[in-house]
């Protein structure tokens, strides 16, 4: 096993960021068997010395050749995240004990625990503890096979916990109550939500997270990797500038409906049916009351109309300069019969108000409730109204 498969454990993202062989003093790709594991802190409580900085630091010392120390191991936790430098089946540089058979070095799998200021240890200490259970709950050891850096070399590692504790036995009764519980929880990637469509603009410099959590889209590591995956960004690890590739792709897909853009003169028929879409008159009148195009009757403005909306997946303002998408909720559709040609829509429930429209026989209208006397429609994006006597609702 080369990485755990999973992408998180109870929560936390675990991002796999192998260093390349080359550099035996980084990665010296012996093939291993993990039968311990090897807990230490980092000795680096410098601000900004995160999981991501130390793995930094080994593809660094990959890149210095020989002037790099002998120095590498598996993970390094955080309090925000696990990182994986070093594949599971092979060794480490991490217990100071040589590289005999049976060396810490040769069978631990290296787990660093980081203690940057700008940090919350507790929690870096925290997700180490789960991610630990998960590891010997993975490789089926026991939990004596967790030992201290300290067990092989006699390094006053990991020095926080020694200090504290003494020894490394509270962590180890965490590990044990983690997995007793029951309560290491790995997470498959979830289903792929739909993002709603017309989101609001990202602020300036608001990261991805806040983003997410703001306009109510699930914000973890695990959807995050869902959604780069449906918006094309490839090789997911949450890095900076993925975060940010993937906040504009989010924001801009939703202000399209995905679908393709109809071509130059292309009519709606021509449209629909390219796009797999039922292009019948009646599903048309369905799509057009959806969309707020009031009183489809197959028009040439209407049609045009209802291709961009069908394109952009929302409403679209009306060649007369009506509002475009309305916002107001639909709550019915009514059809215009018992007249002979047309009655009008007004602004008002009042027929002394301004006439806003024309409603013809046999055309529907969205509605948005009805009063006394009067259905309220929704006419070119706004609230009006049509006598009820000549509506029937469908
Ligand atoms: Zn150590």
């Amino acid at each position: 096993m080369i990485s755990l498969p999973v992408s998180s454990v109870d929560g936390i993202p675990i991002i796999v960021d192998i260093v390349p062989k080359g550099n035996t003093k980084v990665r010296p790709a012996y093939a291993m068997v993990p039968k311990d594991v090897a807990v230490h802190n980092t000795g680096n409580s410098a601000a900004t010395a995160d999981a991501l900085m130390h793995g930094k630091y080994l593809r660094n010392n990959v890149a210095a050749g020989s002037s790099a120390p002998y120095a590498s191991w598996h993970y390094t936790v955080d309090d925000k995240r696990i990182v994986q430098h070093i594949p599971l089946n092979e060794s480490a540089w991490h217990t100071g004990d040589g590289s005999g058979a049976t060396s810490g070095n040769r069978t631990a799998i290296g787990v660093e625990i980081a203690e940057n200021s700008d940090g919350d240890y507790a929690k870096a200490e925290r997700n180490a503890v789960i991610l630990v259970a998960f590891l010997i709950k993975t490789f089926d050891m026991g939990i004596n096979r967790v030992r201290p850096h300290q067990f092989y070399s006699g390094k006053y590692c990991p020095h926080i916990i020694l200090s504290r504790d003494g020894n490394l036995e509270k962590f180890k009764a965490n590990v044990v109550a983690q997995n007793k519980g029951g309560s290491v929880i790995t997470e498959p990637a979830p289903a792929p939500q739909p993002v709603p469509s017309e989101l609001p603009a990202p602020k300036s410099g608001e990261g991805i997270v806040d983003y997410l959590n703001r306009v109510g889209i699930d914000s973890s590591f695990a959807n995050r990797q869902v959604l780069a995956k449906q918006y094309g960004v490839t090789g997911y690890s949450g890095t900076a500038a993925q975060n940010s590739t993937l906040l504009t792709k989010i924001y801009e897909g939703s202000k399209s409906s995905g679908n393709p853009a109809p071509k130059s003169g292309e009519g709606v028929v021509a449209y629909h049916t390219r796009l797999g879409i039922d292009s019948s008159y009646s599903n048309r009148e369905k799509l057009a009351a959806k969309y707020g195009i009031s009183g489809y009757r197959g028009t040439a403005a209407q049609n045009e109309q209802l291709i961009q909306a069908v394109y952009k997946g929302k409403s679209v303002s009306s060649g007369s300069g009506g509002s475009s998408s309305s916002g107001i909720k639909q709550v019915g559709t009514v059809q215009i019969v018992n007249l002979n040609s047309f009655t009008y829509v007004y602004a008002k429930p009042d027929k002394s108000s301004k006439r806003v429209g024309e409603a013809k026989k046999g055309a529907k209208f969205p509605i948005a409730g009805s009063l006394s006397g009067w259905y309220e429609v929704i006419h070119n994006g706004k609230r009006a109204y049509i006598d009820a006597k000549y509506c029937k609702k469908v």
